[in-house]
């Protein structure tokens, strides 16, 4: 079994999380995994916790860089 892994920052407070692991998604209380996502312009964002996609979702132009 090949369990691809690949690691994202959350565009709110820069931590890095690991995404695309069987494990983490069995589990989900695995640490250092994504807490919450959003979509934003056809494109996916995790984040580390709620709070961070709260913001996010009030504002993503001032968290995504061009
Ligand atoms: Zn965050």
């Amino acid at each position: 079994m090949n369990e691809e892994r690949q690691t994202v920052k959350c565009p709110v407070c820069s931590r890095e999380m690991e995404v695309g692991s069987q494990v983490a998604k069995l589990y989900g209380a695995v640490r250092s995994a994504p807490r919450a996502t959003s979509a934003y312009e056809g494109k996916d964002y995790y984040f580390d916790s709620k709070a961070c996609k709260k913001e996010f979702d009030e504002s993503p132009e001032q968290f995504i860089k061009k």
